[in-house]
Parts: structure tokens; C-alpha cells; sequence
């Protein structure tokens, strides 16, 4: 089995077409043990992974630890919310304290844009990012990736439309680096106010027709509103933003042709999407989540378990 090594999963900026397609690959064959009567292989048999969660998180959290169950990992998970962070523990403490117990890989997310990156530099584990603050996600992009290589079958030339809340979102981000990487066409759509400048310099389009972006793209990776990173300002009012940005059945319809329906999840129902489209014939937001799982178990696997084979 080729086999292409690295140490730590940072972001997408900079990692090469082969890395990623060796993890697609990876994925291709977890998703083979997945489907398994018992959906277990001993490859990281020994292997301590610590979960480290200051932000809240549902899907990834619990797609991260059954990635590491189905591996055999033993595991251990910590989540900011009553633990001594707030009594003021760094976050670089809590990490040293915890690599003392002999932990391998650590799975950090964290609002602070950067923190995957300063532990890296200061721990001997091996660091997985599972999103930093609004900068990259980067298992998001990888699971996006292979959900699109199974639906479409593939990636070169594949016109992406990123919709949306792209200013506060690590998963457009990430998937921005990564699609670009693999030779994909992406255009961002969103409210001016929604979309930083710099970002045109990423080789990706930006239009703020949505009716026109749907006329040219082949699959629509929805975005979440992010409520909660919003300033005053930035939208005029929630069904403003619906009436211009939301995917509707309509506008679906007026597009006059199957296109692939992507979100990442937690899904705003109504706004950024309606019901009938996120639960239609073109979704595929659910596979997103199975594909998750085994993009999960090849990042951990190539970073920790990578000499030994899938059993
Ligand atoms: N679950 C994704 C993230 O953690 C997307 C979102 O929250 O909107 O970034």
C-alpha cells in the first residue's frame, strides 16, 4: 500500500494534491470496513487519542470518536465546559498535562483562530484540527471531497458554488484550499458584506446572484448562517437574507436540472435552506456524515497508524 506520511492535519492551505487524494483513498477503504458486520479493524490498537472540545460540537465530536473506536484507539475526551479552564488553566497547560498521560494524537476545537497550530508547535502529539475559530476545517473539506468524488465521481473540473455565510465560516475556507488543490472550479456566493475581499485572490469566483450561480454549478455546499459570530450590520434581517441567499424548492426548480445539495451542519431550516430542498432527492447531506466517519479514520490512521496495513 502507497503510503504518504505526515505528522500533523493543520488546515487545507498547502497540502499537496497527493496527501489529500492518499486520505480520499484511505476513506475509500474505511468506508469498506463501515459497512462491515462489525465495523472494526485493530489498526490503531495502543494508540491513545485525547478530544479536546473548548467550542461546542456535536457531529464532529461524536464522528471523530467513533472514527477512533472503529480503529481500536483507546480514548479519552475532554470538554472545556467544567473542567479547570475556567478556572483559568491555559489551554496550552491542559494539553501539556494531558500529553503527560502518554496520549499520541490530540483532536483540537477551539475559538481561537491558530490554537491547532500553537499546540503543535509546543506538544510531541501528533494535532488534528476540528476547526479553529473561523479558520480552517479541514475534516469537513476532506468528507465534502469524498462525498463528491462518490456522487459526481469527480473533482478536476467539478463546478462547486459555496453558498452563503462565507466570512465566518472555516468549512468555506477549507474547502476553498482543497477543491482549488484538486483542480475544482468554486464560485462563492453571499452578501457582499458576508464575503472577504481577499478572498478573490484563492482563484475562486464571486457573484451575488444566486440564480445565476445556480445556472452554472454542478453541486451547492450550503453554508450555516453563524448566528452566533454575527456584528451588527452585516445582514440587513434574517428573511432579507432568506428572500436573496436561501435555497429554495423555487429556486431549485427555476435552475431546471439536478444539482448535488451539500451542508455541513447544524442545519438553519428556513433560512439559509428549506426543509424540502435539505431533505430532497438532491441532497446529500446525510451521506456527508457516514463519509465523515471514514475520512476520520484515514486521517487518523495516516498520521499514527500508517506503517501498518488494514487488517
Ligand atoms: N459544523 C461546522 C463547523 O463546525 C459548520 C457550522 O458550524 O456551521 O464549522
Amino acid at each position: 500500500m502507497r503510503q504518504v506520511r505526515f505528522n500533523h492535519l493543520l488546515g487545507l492551505a498547502g497540502v499537496s494534491r497527493e496527501v489529500i487524494t492518499e486520505i480520499l483513498d484511505s476513506a475509500e477503504a474505511f468506508l469498506e470496513v463501515l459497512e462491515r458486520p462489525i465495523p472494526r479493524v485493530p489498526s490503531l490498537r495502543g494508540v491513545t487519542v485525547a478530544n479536546l472540545f473548548f467550542e461546542p460540537s456535536t457531529r464532529t465530536r461524536i464522528s471523530f470518536e467513533l472514527a477512533e473506536k472503529r480503529l481500536s484507539a483507546d480514548v479519552v475526551n475532554f470538554s472545556s465546559i467544567g473542567s479547570s479552564m475556567s478556572k483559568g488553566e491555559t489551554i496550552l497547560d491542559t494539553a501539556r498535562n494531558i500529553e503527560a498521560m502518554k496520549v499520541d494524537v490530540v483532536v483540537i476545537r477551539h475559538s481561537a483562530q491558530g490554537a491547532p497550530h500553537f499546540l503543535a508547535e509546543r506538544i510531541n502529539a501528533a494535532v488534528i484540527n476540528a476547526g479553529d475559530g473561523t479558520h480552517e476545517h479541514p475534516t469537513q473539506a476532506l468528507l465534502d471531497m469524498l462525498t463528491l468524488r462518490h456522487q459526481v465521481g469527480r473533482l478536476e473540473g467539478l463546478k462547486v458554488l459555496i453558498l452563503g455565510d462565507i466570512l465566518h465560516s472555516r468549512v468555506a475556507r477549507s474547502n476553498i484550499w482543497g477543491l482549488r488543490t484538486m483542480g475544482a472550479e468554486v464560485t462563492l456566493c453571499g452578501p457582499a458584506t458576508l464575503i472577504p475581499r481577499e478572498v478573490e485572490s484563492l482563484g475562486v469566483n464571486v457573484t451575488h446572484n444566486l440564480d445565476e450561480a445556480l445556472a452554472w454549478c454542478e453541486v451547492v455546499n450550503v453554508l450555516r448562517l453563524q448566528l452566533e459570530r454575527q456584528r451588527e450590520g452585516l445582514i440587513p434581517s434574517l428573511r432579507e437574507y432568506q428572500r436573496s441567499f436561501g435555497l429554495t424548492r423555487e429556486r431549485m426548480e427555476r435552475a431546471g436540472r439536478e444539482i448535488v445539495v451539500m451542508h455541513p451542519g447544524p442545519i438553519n431550516r428556513g433560512i439559509e435552506i428549506d426543509s424540502d430542498v435539505a431533505d430532497g432527492p438532491y441532497s446529500v447531506i446525510l451521506r456527508q456524515v457516514t463519509f465523515g466517519v471514514a475520512v476520520r479514520m484515514a486521517v487518523l490512521y495516516l498520521i499514527a497508524g500508517g506503517e501498518r496495513v488494514i487488517e
